[in-house]
């Protein structure tokens, strides 16, 4: 059965693929936290220089691993599972050997809290444990203001600081080799809210924002996300 939805995971991609050749094709990756389907693939329907498909935890990790990575230019992370095993952790080493572009969003950050390699791949991470100096913090419908650090730059270029409402983290560990692109002065949110860096042969983005339709309605999220995968899709 599970060969079966690999068989059709992969014609999928090759259908995908023979129809929209111009398109990039990206796999999004979804499960382990809950969020509103329709309105968040909504986004990605808007998309005409994208075409998507979606894997979901708890196979997701190990279809990684296994799909032709000659099928698509990146993979986009919107999930948030709690634990990933030896085999499951080969899928994303595959990742970054080949270089495939990785774009983490919102709750990816808080993923797989045990496994200290996890933080170095998205660039950051949101501290679960409680009651330590570490703990991280999070407050739902801030409305803030988003600072853009580089406008030159490929996932920022054309967006202008803009007010968001979503939800903020506070208190995250941002790692010091990342390249900040994102930033907000408000109170209850860490400084960094968006990065890049490059892990392996990976480019990788992080954006924070993204808990639900308020942001991802909004067309200067939007271009941040649609930039932001063309951006880790070039090699
Ligand atoms: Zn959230």
């Amino acid at each position: 059965m599970k060969l079966f939805r690999l068989l059709t995971l992969g014609l999928l991609i090759i259908l995908s693929t023979s129809t929209s050749a111009k398109k990039l094709n990206i796999l999004v990756v979804t499960g382990g936290h809950s969020f509103d389907h329709q309105s968040f693939f909504a986004m990605f329907d808007s998309f005409q220089n994208i075409s998507y498909t979606e894997l979901k935890h708890p196979e997701a990790n190990l279809q990684l691993g296994t799909i032709d990575q000659k099928t698509f230019d990146a993979v986009v992370f919107y999930d948030m599972p709690k634990t990933i095993s030896e085999t499951e952790k080969e899928s994303y080493y595959k990742l970054l050997k080949s270089g495939k572009g990785l774009v983490f969003l919102h709750h990816s950050q808080c993923s797989y809290q045990a496994w200290d390699e996890y933080k170095t791949i998205v660039g950051g991470k949101y501290h679960e444990e409680k009651n330590t100096p570490q703990t991280s913090t999070y407050q739902h419908d801030v409305t803030f203001a988003v600072k853009i650090t580089d406008q030159k730059h490929p996932v920022t270029k054309g967006i202008k600081d803009f007010e968001i409402l979503d939800e903020v983290y506070g208190n995250t560990e941002v790692l010091p080799g990342v390249t900040p692109l994102l930033t907000t002065d408000h109170p209850q949110s860490s400084k960094i809210i968006g990065w890049t860096h490059k892990k392996e042969n990976s480019r990788i983005v992080y954006i924070q924002p993204g808990h639900d339709k308020n942001s991802w309605f909004n067309p200067n999220y939007q271009k941040l996300v649609n930039q932001a995968i063309v951006f880790v899709s070039k090699k």
